[in-house]
């Protein structure tokens, strides 16, 4: 049995906000073996399971390339670089994401435009794209927050009027799918990471960029490993390089981990329906999610006016929470600089979202405790 919950002689009750353990011991021998042989081959970087990796999570996504990476945020800067962005240049992103979006732009020597989002869904709409674009913006970053798909055909037609390019952030958005496409393959490149408690997650950092522009792949393949040009080992490229380069250990958990992405996916969205049904209207809303899209549930989020209150009560009862995210990123202090407006969504929800604990091995019981203890806040709430 894998480790469900730690430590305390009330354990069957009390809900941790995720328990990654059991998810390790469902992969456990695959990870032994292809350990085992990662030390007979000792290629511990790149290499053939990478390679082996990268074709299957191309194939998953629906794209004809995957470039595995270091991490998601080099995924983004990477990809930020290859399509030629940088000094001058504008990209736009949603205020309301994990600050990684935000930095990859920064950090590539572009100017972030940042853009509010639609108090249900949480997620950039046509018309607040719209708002942020400027004669220099190049390209927007779209978030698909929380494991859910933004529209990515209004979008796009915004962007393609504008003449702007469209990069997807789909760090927490494996397999999630918008009509039918999955996120990250409808864009000009999709940028995942793997940080171990993301829906598909590695034994420590790792991401890639999925893009069926085969140019792209080549830049970010020398991007990735020191500007090298392929074949040229001792030539480095026209580009200044990096070292993001996936360890050949990360490569082979992803690759068990990904043949059961599916049902833990499915779980999740099983656990939030339920939560769904559950949760008594006054107390808070949940996320949204919109026709055409489905999410995969990266994080399960209410959105309540009394969130202090609603996260002691659940605290009380033994259930864990978390907030995503407290601080819209106009806000924090690296990039105030580049706010030039009022984001009123952004900035309520900051105040309002909380995180209910969520992860595909919960036990019934401890998705049953979570729904008691909504029901008992909304009680006490009156
Ligand atoms: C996790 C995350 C990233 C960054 O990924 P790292 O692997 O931690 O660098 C980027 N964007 C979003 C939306 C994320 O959730």
């Amino acid at each position: 049995m894998g480790p469900m919950v730690t430590g305390t002689p009330d354990a069957a009750t009390r809900v941790p906000f995720v328990d990654l353990g059991a998810m390790t011991h469902d992969v456990r021998a695959e990870v032994d073996a292809g350990w085992c042989d990662l030390l007979e081959r000792s290629d511990f970087v790149g290499g053939e399971s990478v390679e082996r990796f990268e074709r299957a999570w191309a194939s998953y996504c629906g794209t004809d390339e995957a470039v595995a990476v270091a991490n998601g945020t080099d995924a983004l800067l990477l990809t930020l670089r290859g399509l030629g962005i940088g000094p001058g240049d504008e990209v736009v992103v949603p205020a309301n994401t994990f600050v990684a979006t935000v930095e990859a732009v920064v950090l590539a020597g572009a100017i972030p435009r940042f853009a509010d989002v639609d108090p249900a869904t949480a997620l950039l709409t046509p018309a607040t794209l719209a708002d942020a674009l400027t004669p220099r913006t190049a390209a927007v970053l779209v978030v698909h927050l929380y494991g859910q798909p933004a529209d990515m055909d209004a979008l796009g037609e915004v962007a393609a009027r504008a003449g702007v390019m469209v990069v997807e952030d789909a760090a927490q958005a494996h397999g999630a799918t918008w009509r039918g496409r999955r996120a990250g393959s409808m864009g000009r490149a999709g940028c995942f990471s793997f940080y171990p408690g993301k829906n598909l997650g590695a034994f420590g950092d790792a991401g890639a960029v999925v893009t069926s522009d085969p140019a792209l792949a080549d830049v970010l393949r020398s991007l990735r490993n020191h500007g090298r040009i392929p074949g040229a080992h001792a030539r480095h490229g026209l580009l200044v390089g990096t070292n993001s380069r996936m360890d050949t250990l990360q490569a082979s958990v992803l690759a068990a981990k990904l043949a059961r992405l599916d049902g833990w996916n499915a779980a999740r969205r099983r656990i939030v329906e339920r939560y769904r049904s559950a949760l008594p209207p006054a107390l808070a809303r949940m996320i949204a999610v919109a026709p055409g899209a489905e999410s995969v549930h990266h994080l399960a989020v209410l959105v309540t006016t009394d969130r202090d209150a609603l996260r002691a009560g659940l605290a009380e009862r033994g259930v864990e929470s978390g907030l995503h995210y407290p601080v819209p990123c106009h806000r924090q202090a690296p990039y105030r600089r580049h706010s030039d407006r009022a984001l009123p969504v952004c900035e309520a929800l900051a105040d309002q979202v909380v995180s209910l604990p969520l992860f595909p091995h919960m036990t019934g019981d401890q998705v049953e405790a979570v729904c008691r203890a909504l029901h008992e806040c909304g009680e006490e709430r009156g």
